[in-house]
């Protein structure tokens, strides 16, 4: 008899941190799903990563910040794989789209917003059920540092990944007697696309461990929270930023 499948779910899974993400829960034996918006190459690439990996996996385009395209692509999931469920939910899809505030427009509010936190919102109520009926999940937050201390040019990133954290916490008491962890993971500089425009000569002075981190430095930390070996671990929210506010 096969085992059977168990499914992992990667939000903005194609490229940067949700590509080492979905590259590691692969290694880890999950089938993933990885989730993109407009990147279908990059996505196809991860998916291809993790096949030739010896994993398995598949593409689920939808846009998180958008109500109905996240019910649809889940709605439709689920409906074609009865008696079946997605146990691990990591919910890394993020813009960033800095301003000072006395310049910011609405729009640089309301997308990063949308994106950050009701995208959190909106996949992890579709799928959470699921979880607590079968008694097991892992819902993994990808926040920031920007979440945690603030920084200038960002207040609507630090309020978007401050209310996650928040959330987090709060969402793993509700839970936390069904098996369900929910933790988030604070990245620093991380090498990635969203850093484009940032010198790392320029930051790396400030940083104790003198470097910017590499993505696949957050897929491992996530991968072990994913685990059934993380199980007494919920409510968290633990940095991996190179000791850059500890
Ligand atoms: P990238 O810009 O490299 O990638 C962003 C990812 O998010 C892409 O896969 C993109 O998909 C996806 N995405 C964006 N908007 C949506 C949407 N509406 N619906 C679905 N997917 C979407 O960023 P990173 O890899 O660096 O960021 C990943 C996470 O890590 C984010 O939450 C970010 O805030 C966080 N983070 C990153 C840090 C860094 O230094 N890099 C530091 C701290 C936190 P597509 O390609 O299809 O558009």
């Amino acid at each position: 008899m096969t085992d059977k499948r168990r499914y992992a779910l990667v939000t903005g899974g194609g490229r940067g941190i949700g590509r080492a993400i979905s590259i590691e829960l692969g290694l880890r034996g999950y089938y993933t799903i990885v989730n993109y918006r407009n990147g279908l190459s990059e996505a196809s690439e991860t998916l291809e990563i993790i096949k030739s990996s010896g994993g398995d996996g598949e593409l689920l385009p939808f846009d998180v910040s958008d109500l109905s395209s996240v019910e649809v692509a889940l709605k439709g999931w689920q409906q074609s794989h009865s008696g079946e469920y997605i146990e691990v939910l990591v919910n890394n899809a993020g813009v960033r789209q800095d301003n000072l505030m006395m310049w910011m427009q609405n729009e640089e509010w309301d997308r990063v917003i949308d994106t950050n936190l009701n995208g959190f919102f909106y996949v992890t109520r579709a799928l959470l059920k699921d979880m607590l009926v079968k008694r097991f999940g892992r819902i993994i937050n990808i926040s920031s540092l920007s979440g945690i201390k603030g920084l200038p040019g960002q207040t609507n990133y630090s309020a978007a990944k401050g209310a996650l954290n928040a959330a987090t916490k709060a969402l793993a008491l509700e839970v936390a007697r069904k098996g369900v962890t929910v933790n988030a993971v604070a990245p620093g500089f991380i090498k990635t696309d969203m850093l484009n425009g940032l010198n790392e000569n320029d930051i790396k002075g400030n940083i104790p461990m003198a470097r910017f981190g590499e993505p696949s430095e957050v897929a491992h930390l996530v991968g072990f929270l994913a685990s059934k070996e993380a199980s007494y671990i919920t409510g968290e929210v633990i940095s991996i930023n190179g000791g850059l506010y500890t």
